[in-house]
């Protein structure tokens, strides 16, 4: 007989896509960083979601605003206007020290807008010759999973057998400003980079890359835009990435968090010379500042607000980087990289891959995910205790022992 984890597993396996390897658990409920199973197992989320659980699984006040509005109003399409829209965009857009948002809903589809707005604002502002944009990408950048974006993937898994590519980017070594400056040319519209690539491994780039990212663009007169969607909204202890080097970007891609892990909620912030580029019909999305995202977003900026979780961030992603610190003296793990409560540990060969150690740690209670076989990624919510958290490493050190 088996057992309803092991049901579960394989009627997923026999009816669903197999794009993903999930670890062998189910879930079924969740609160603040714990997870329960179906067999009653409960497990400490060390992953959040990618970053899109920072305020916690069942938080208080997003589901509060959440079930209001569930109440009211959830849908009405971008056909006519709501009134949760304007506020949550002007919200937004003072959080970012900007004045316009675009909405979308996720991740993918507001790095899409934010190929089209440099490309748009290219030709319509910059004065690049139609169908000659440029768009600068780092090597090893995630920003999703569109034929657009994979096309500008260097990572084999997620762009081979998946062309014809969209044209029209230049692929530079992340973290070298020489080979960025040297790919710029006249057509060059804009540069996207993740602050911090998350799917890479956490890697964090050599102090003063980004500032010299935002001088090479603000002289050649081109745009900055910031992927925020994994680094941003409170992970690193600040609101942005971009933040710990003083540097401000033309635009900010976000998503994950903005949604609280309870809507796909994703949007581009801009000031009004770039965003200002879209006329009615030239992009748009069914769900996009819907009332419902726009509500729980609405929290999300009110909690982000007050800097609490911010603190919070640096505070125990200071405790997380010591401890795994030592670790690195042990020779068990080979490099720990990473800001606030965020890290990408890379397991010593001896000790096993990243999803053997993801595995092992599961069965002692605590969640995480690899990537690029030898990385693990500590990212648990911004809500998770001191004590567990540390519970956390003591299963980590168990694992590695
Ligand atoms: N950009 C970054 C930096 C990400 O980490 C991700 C998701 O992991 C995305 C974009 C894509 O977001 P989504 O999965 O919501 O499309």
């Amino acid at each position: 007989p088996r057992t309803a984890s092991e049901q579960y597993i394989a009627s997923a396996g026999a009816h669903s896509a197999h794009n993903y390897h999930p670890l062998p658990l189910v879930i079924t409920s969740a609160e603040g960083a714990w997870m329960t199973d179906v067999e009653g197992r409960r497990y400490l989320d060390m992953l959040a979601g990618y970053s899109a659980l920072n305020f916690g699984h069942g938080n208080r006040r997003l589901l509060d605003a959440a079930k209001a509005q569930l109440d009211r109003v959830t849908l009405t399409s971008r056909a006519f206007h709501h009134d949760r829209f304007a506020e949550f965009c002007t919200r937004l857009a003072e959080l970012c020290g900007k004045e316009m948002v675009l909405p979308m809903n996720t991740g993918a589809e507001a790095v899409e807008t934010a190929v089209k707005t440099a490309r748009k604002w290219g030709y319509k502002v910059k004065g690049v010759p139609d169908g000659r944009a440029r768009i600068v990408v780092a090597a090893g950048n995630f920003h999703g999973r569109t034929t657009t974006i994979v096309s500008f993937s260097t990572d084999p898994e997620a762009r081979a057998d998946f062309g014809p590519y969209t044209p029209g980017f230049d692929v530079v070594p992340y973290g070298d400003p020489e080979a960025l400056r040297a790919a710029v040319t006249d057509d060059t519209v804009a540069v996207l980079l993740e602050p911090i690539q998350g799917e890479a491994g956490v890697l964090v780039p050599p102090a003063g890359y980004l500032a010299g990212v935002r001088e090479l663009t603000r002289e050649r007169g081109i745009l900055f835009m910031a992927d925020e969607i994994q680094s941003g909204l409170g992970r690193t202890g600040r609101t942005f990435a971009c933040e710990h080097e003083g540097v401000v970007p033309d635009v900010y891609v976000l998503g994950k968090a903005l949604g609280g892990g309870v809507v796909p909620v994703s949007a581009v912030v801009a000031d009004a010379d770039v965003l200002g580029v879209f006329q009615p019909g030239e992009h748009g999305s069914t769900f996009g500042g819907n009332p419902l995202a726009c509500a729980v977003g609405l929290e999300v900026i009110a909690m982000l607000s007050t800097g609490e979780f911010q603190e919070r961030a640096t505070e125990l992603g200071e405790h997380l980087h010591a401890e795994l610190g030592l670790l690195t003296g042990t020779g068990k793990v080979t490099q720990v990289r990473g800001r606030g409560l965020w890290a990408g540990v890379d397991i010593a060969p001896s000790h096993g891959t990243g999803r053997q150690v993801s595995e092992k740690l599961m069965e002692r209670g605590v969640l995480v995910k690899d990537t690029h076989g030898a990385t693990i990624r500590i990212a648990p919510p911004l809500v998770i205790s001191k004590e567990d958290l540390d519970w956390g490493l003591d299963q980590l050190r168990a694992v590695l022992s």
